[in-house]
Formats: C-alpha cells, sequence, structure tokens
C-alpha cells in the first residue's frame, strides 16, 4: 500500500496552496476534499494582497471572472456616508469557482485528488497517519489539516476575539459595495460577479437566542439600523454561520500542521480571510518541507508558529482598533465586547536626532529567528522590537544584523552612516537609518 509523504484534508485555498507547493518541492502528496466542485462558500472580497500571493504561485488566472472593486460606501465613525475610492488590487470572486480554479491548479502540479472524499479522524499508525476514508485508509508521513473551522484533527483553540454569529443571504441585484453600523451589529454588502449581492449582518450569539423564532426578521431589522440598505428586495432565506475569530493551541508538530481556518481565523472586518490562508500555506510548506527534508526542525516548527502567531494578534489589534473608531453606539454592549484604543505610534524622527548620538531602544534586540531562505527554514538573526509585525533580517538585500553590529556604543548617526558604507550605498544607509528612527528602534542617547 502506497505510504505518501504527505496527505492534506480540504480543498480550500489553504489546502490547495499548500499541496500545490508541496508538490512543487518533489514530494508526494495527496489530497482529499469531501465536496465537489465548484461548491457554494462565503469569503467573495479578495483583499489586495491576494493578487500577488496568486503570482507567486504561478496562478493569477484564478482571478479570471472576478469583478473589480468599484468603491464601497461607508457608514462607520458617524452617521455620514463617505465613498472609499476602489482599490484596483481588491476583488470580488465567485469563491466556487475561485477555489475551484486552485484545486485544478494543484492536480495540474502533481497533487493526486480525491474528490468527493470524506476523511475521517486521522490517527497516528505504526508508520505515520492513516486517514480513514469511506472504503479505504491512506497513510501519510505528513499531515496538513486544511479542513476550515472543522479541524478535522481536532485538538483545543482559544478565541481572540467576541464570540460572533454571520447572518447572510444573497439576492439578485447589484448595487455599490457598503458597510455600515448598527447598535447591535455591523453589516456588510458586495455585488457578487454572477450579478447577485450579497450582505451579512455580524451580531453577538445572545441576540440570535432571543430572536432564534424569526431570523429572516432580525436580519433585516439590522441591516434597515445601517440606513444602507433600503434598496434590497426582503429575501427569507437567511443562513447562519460563525464567524468567532480563534487560533488553534497547537497549530504545528513533527508530523503535523494546520494551516488556514483550520489554524486561526480573523474577524471578517479584516476581509483577510484567503490572504491569511495563502500566506499560512505558503508557510507551512516551507515547514513541512523543511521537516521532511531534515533540515532543522525546531526552526521550522517555531518558524510557522511565530508567523501564525503574529498574523492573529496584529489582526487582533487592528480589529480592535477599527472598532474603537466607531462613535454613535459605542456605549452598547457589541461595540464595547470589540473596541480598544490603537498602540500609541512611535515617536517621529526629529530634525536634530541625526546630529546626536544613537543607540539601539530598550525593548530591540538582535537574535537568532527562524526564517524562510529559499524553500527551508535556517536560523538567521534578526531584529526584534514589540512595535515590529515580525522580526526583520534583511533591508532591501542587505542583512540587517551586521549593520546594528555597529551599535555596541552609543555613536552619531553620522559616524554610523560611515560604518555601514562598508555595508550598502549612502543612500540605503540613510534610508535605513531613517526607518529605524521612524519606528522607535534607534533612540537618542
Ligand atoms: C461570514 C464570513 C465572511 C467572510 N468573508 C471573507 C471575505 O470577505 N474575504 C476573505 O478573504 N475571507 C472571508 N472570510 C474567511 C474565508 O472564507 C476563509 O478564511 C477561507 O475560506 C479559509 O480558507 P481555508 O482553505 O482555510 O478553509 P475553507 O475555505 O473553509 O476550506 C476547507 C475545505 O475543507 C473541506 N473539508 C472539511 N472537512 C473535510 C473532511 N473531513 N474531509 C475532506 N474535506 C473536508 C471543506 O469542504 C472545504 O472545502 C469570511 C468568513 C466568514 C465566516
Amino acid at each position: 500500500m502506497t505510504t505518501w509523504d504527505v496527505c492534506v484534508v480540504g480543498g480550500g485555498p489553504a489546502g490547495s496552496a499548500c499541496a500545490l507547493r508541496l508538490a512543487r518541492l518533489g514530494h508526494r502528496v495527496v489530497l482529499l476534499e469531501r465536496r465537489p466542485f465548484p461548491r457554494p462558500h462565503v469569503g467573495e472580497a479578495l483583499s489586495p494582497g491576494v493578487r500577488p500571493l496568486l503570482d507567486v504561485l504561478g496562478l493569477p488566472h484564478a482571478l479570471g471572472g472576478s469583478l473589480p472593486s468599484r468603491g464601497t460606501l461607508v457608514r462607520w465613525e458617524d452617521t455620514a456616508t463617505r465613498l472609499v475610492p476602489p482599490d484596483p488590487r481588491a476583488v470580488t470572486v465567485d469563491r466556487g469557482w475561485f477555489d475551484h480554479a486552485l484545486l485544478a491548479a494543484a492536480r495540474a502540479a502533481g497533487v493526486s485528488v480525491r474528490q468527493p472524499a470524506r476523511a475521517g479522524r486521522p490517527r497516528r499508525g505504526p508508520a505515520g497517519w492513516e486517514v480513514p476514508l469511506r472504503h479505504d485508509v491512506l497513510r501519510a508521513r505528513f499531515l496538513v489539516d486544511a479542513s476550515g473551522r472543522h479541524r478535522i484533527s481536532g485538538g483545543t483553540a482559544t478565541a481572540t476575539g467576541p464570540r460572533t454569529l454571520a447572518l447572510h443571504t444573497a439576492w439578485p441585484g447589484g448595487g455599490p459595495a457598503r458597510i455600515g453600523t448598527g447598535p447591535q451589529a455591523w453589516c456588510w454588502g458586495a455585488p457578487l460577479p454572477d450579478g447577485a449581492f450579497r450582505a451579512m449582518a455580524f451580531v453577538d450569539p445572545d441576540l440570535l437566542r432571543r430572536h432564534a423564532f424569526d431570523v429572516a426578521r432580525l436580519y433585516h431589522h439590522l441591516l434597515d439600523t445601517t440606513g444602507l440598505f433600503a434598496d434590497r428586495p426582503r429575501v427569507l432565506d437567511v443562513a447562519v454561520c460563525d464567524a468567532t475569530a480563534y487560533r488553534d493551541d497547537d497549530p504545528v508538530t513533527e508530523d503535523h500542521v494546520k494551516v488556514g481556518e483550520a489554524a486561526f481565523t480573523l474577524d471578517p472586518l479584516t476581509s483577510s480571510g484567503v490572504d491569511s490562508a495563502l500566506h499560512s500555506a505558503m508557510a507551512a510548506a516551507v515547514t513541512v518541507h523543511t521537516v521532511l527534508s531534515d533540515g532543522d526542525r525546531a526552526a521550522a516548527l517555531a518558524f510557522y508558529r511565530d508567523s501564525r502567531d503574529r498574523t492573529a494578534s496584529r489582526h487582533a489589534t487592528w480589529t480592535a482598533a477599527h472598532y474603537d473608531r466607531h462613535q454613535r453606539y459605542r456605549d452598547q454592549p457589541f461595540w464595547r465586547r470589540r473596541a480598544a484604543p490603537p498602540p500609541a505610534p512611535p515617536r517621529p524622527l526629529t530634525p536634530a536626532d541625526p546630529h546626536r548620538p544613537v543607540r539601539l531602544a530598550d525593548e530591540a534586540a538582535v537574535v537568532p529567528t527562524p526564517c524562510p531562505v529559499g524553500d527551508l527554514v535556517t536560523l538567521r538573526r534578526a531584529l526584534t522590537h514589540p512595535s515590529l509585525p515580525a522580526p526583520v533580517a534583511h533591508v532591501a538585500d542587505t542583512e540587517l544584523a551586521p549593520l546594528l553590529d555597529h551599535l555596541d556604543r552609543p555613536r552619531p548617526i553620522a559616524d554610523l552612516l560611515h560604518a555601514w558604507s562598508a555595508h550598502l550605498p549612502a543612500h540605503q544607509a540613510e534610508a535605513t537609518a531613517r526607518w529605524l528612527l521612524s519606528r522607535g528602534l534607534l533612540v537618542t542617547a
């Protein structure tokens, strides 16, 4: 019986992208997807970051048939409605076809796709993983759980935001995308490529419990409170799904990794679920490749866990600050549960700074950090600081650590730039110093 290098459970964006990368890196990969494609899926608004990721994966065609953004009507901070101009990189897709295109690309890259094939709970056997199917058992050295919120491999998860439910439906007709607020919800709506319009209301679960007898009525009431959806028909077929942000407590081990929504979910306010799912798939692929190639396992596991944690907490901070900008209903429990002020911005650069001696900020450190280099994870010295979303090993193409070694004692910036001229051109040295100062990583001594 075949023992696969990797078994991926789930053919959403995370599963397909991870399987595709691993197949291209030379591994024998099988992917199980329980539903025939194309299948419907919420999460149609793709943030600007998705396009470059698809380019890296060699899949720009996956956005064929997408609908470019035409701007969004936003009523968030107060009662004024403003039109936020379109970002040319943001699009809306039919997730049925988008996910289908990604899975087809994985198959074309050599992944053995079993579909429809529902995986049972995977178990560790004497020679690796055993994944039960209806009439078969698959064996694999490594398991990638890409089953979305189902998290087929189990384990515990911690909420990173308040429990949230989404009420949603779609109707024929277009109209501009919009985001609005009410006392008990925020609502989002956008036209879809097939000519339909989907609108969602995000609420606390206790509100739904109190109105469980008439979900459609509650849904329309919530849209009404925003004052932005007056042109809609009264559709009665309203679906409910979980939209709580959480992170899995154990996303990676030496033979198992969770990717995409199996590893963590974001508040839908970020509109970055697919973006993050693709990012985590690519991080997982270098992690699995490092482990299967007998590379630095500890570095690989730490890299994956750290990059997942950083993404989840960066989004949680951004989301809370965005809820905090809302004024009108800020004293209502729905808004109080979600809002938190943003962290203080770093101290700005002042004109006098370049003439004073500088040193590294107290909380800054240069530490060995797992980084992807090519297709493998290895340790590199990188700069860490609470204000940095991730450790920084390189500025442009130059390693940062040797530059920071010159700060073994406080030095005037002019001296520092002179020392750095051995490593990089003057304009880059200046830009690096400016960046370090503006982020509060270099401070006057
Ligand atoms: C209400 C709501 C609105 C959202 N809006 C947006 C948005 O506007 N933009 C955005 O980018 N993101 C959005 N998201 C998030 C986005 O949908 C997800 O982040 C994205 O789908 C995650 O991809 P994934 O591959 O991890 O999981 P999924 O896309 O959920 O794929 C998981 C796959 O695993 C399969 N599967 C599950 N169990 C098994 C099994 N036992 N055997 C075989 N196959 C299995 C499923 O059939 C599915 O195809 C939203 C989420 C919610 C809840």
